[in-house]
């Protein structure tokens, strides 16, 4: 047994451990069988041990890991031309995270408003959006918990309340120094809030006439899940910015922020850069993760699962007294209950061996793979359904679980 106390205490961490995985399931240090309603938070989408990645990634790192972006990629200009094909975008540049590729989109915003001679450009950021860790994408992300201890924010940034297009139209009229608008078309770690189609439109016109850009943060609502390629493809909008980053590796670390018009042309050699984005592996990996979304249509099927996930809870859950709403779109579902219920991720793991999570206090999130066959759905709605049920039948516990217990917050 290895021991939790050498790392920093960045998260509370559930006391099990995963040795391996397939498609939807895990098994822990026991080997119990766990299923996965969470996919790696988004990440996962291809199910875990995935053999065509395993095997790409393997065949990459036999055959080159890294050179540099001093010369030229050929995995990195094909990912690029792949997903500005898939998107409408322009160009791309790759990094290693979703934060990364948010601050590659917030520093585009900066240069554009600079290139505009808006001496202290400001970025329009949503109430509950969540952005990354870093401290300019942490001052772009709304969650007082996840932001104290770490200022002075950063400046450049208003807030207005998510899916309110007369707010964005006030804010408007009282800062002349706006120069772009950055969201999630649905917000994830917000509680699973989907943006209405019409308020997109109404944002894009918006943005059309002030000049702004609009930044769609598809980190985790991109690549398939919502039931189309990226979320706002259901508006019939179409950004200046876009960022990706999650599920576009399936596991492999990977990040891009694209970008079209005159953004896309923003950069010149050596403003921005990473030692690691955009390395042949990583760019092989997200190739292969666009040829199995398509050839598989797995956009769709997302959308045919989340169909299934959504009915299926709401008629296993109608009338429970705790459940305020059930919402999502495609594969990106919560729960919201009229209480604190994070202590439900625990009680998941050990009582019904499955593996959710809790955002903002009190909306279970469900972000299963795309590649769930019916009946893992419906086997997810009917543990979450007995999870919340008082009497319900449980899974049986697992030896391990009580060991090296790390102190929850
Ligand atoms: C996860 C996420 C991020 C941050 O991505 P990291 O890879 O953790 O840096 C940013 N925006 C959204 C919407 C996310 O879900």
């Amino acid at each position: 047994m290895t021991n939790p106390s050498y790392l920093m205490r960045a998260y509370a961490r559930q006391p099990v451990s995963f040795t391996r995985g397939s498609g939807a399931r895990l098994w822990d240090q026991q080997g119990v069988e766990y299923l996965d309603a969470i996919a790696g938070v988004a990440v996962t989408s291809l199910g875990h041990a995935n053999t065509e990645i395993a095997q790409v990634i393997a065949e990459q790192a036999s055959t080159l890991l890294h050179t540099s972006n001093v010369f030229r990629i050929d995995w990195q200009e094909q990912l690029g031309e792949r997903l500005c094909a898939l998107t409408g975008m322009e160009k791309a540049f790759f990094c290693n995270s979703g934060a990364e590729a948010n601050e590659a989109a917030l520093k585009l915003a900066r240069l554009y408003g600079h290139r505009k001679q808006v001496a202290q450009p400001q970025i329009l950021v949503m109430e509950n959006a969540f952005h990354g860790r870093t401290i300019a994408t942490l001052t772009a992300t709304d969650n007082p918990a996840k932001q104290q201890g770490f200022e002075p924010l950063l400046p450049g940034f208003l807030r207005v309340p998510f899916n309110d297009i007369d707010a964005v139209r006030r804010v408007a009229e009282q800062s002349p120094d706006i120069v772009a608008v950055l969201i999630e078309p649905v917000q994830g770690e917000g509680g699973i809030r989907v943006a209405d189609a019409a308020y997109l439109q109404a944002l894009r016109t918006l943005c059309d006439q002030q000049g702004w850009l609009l930044m769609l943060d598809e980190i985790q609502c991109g690549m398939g899940r919502t039931g189309a390629w990226f979320a706002h493809q259901h508006t019939g909008i179409v950004p200046d910015v876009m960022t990706v980053a999650k599920a576009l590796g399936n596991g492999f670390p990977i990040g891009a922020c694209l970008a079209r018009g005159e953004v896309a042309d923003l950069l010149s050699p050596g403003q921005h850069g990473t030692t690691f984005g955009g390395n042949p592996l990583a760019c092989r990996v997200g190739c292969t993760v666009l040829d199995i979304m398509a050839r598989d249509d797995l956009p769709k099927r997302a959308a045919t699962l989340g169909d299934r996930l959504l009915s299926g809870l709401r008629d296993a859950l109608s009338g429970h007294p705790e459940v305020v709403t059930i919402r999502g779109l495609g594969l990106m579902v919560g729960i919201e209950l009229n209480r604190d219920c994070k202590e439900l991720v625990g009680r998941a793991l050990n009582e019904q061996h499955l593996l959710i999570t809790v955002t903002r206090n009190s909306t279970i999130r469900l972000l299963p793979a795309l590649i769930c066959d019916d009946a893992q759905i419906d086997d997810i709605v009917a543990r979450v359904a007995a999870l919340l049920s008082p009497e319900a039948p449980t899974y049986p516990g697992t030896a391990a679980l009580a060991e090296h217990m790390e102190p929850t917050t």
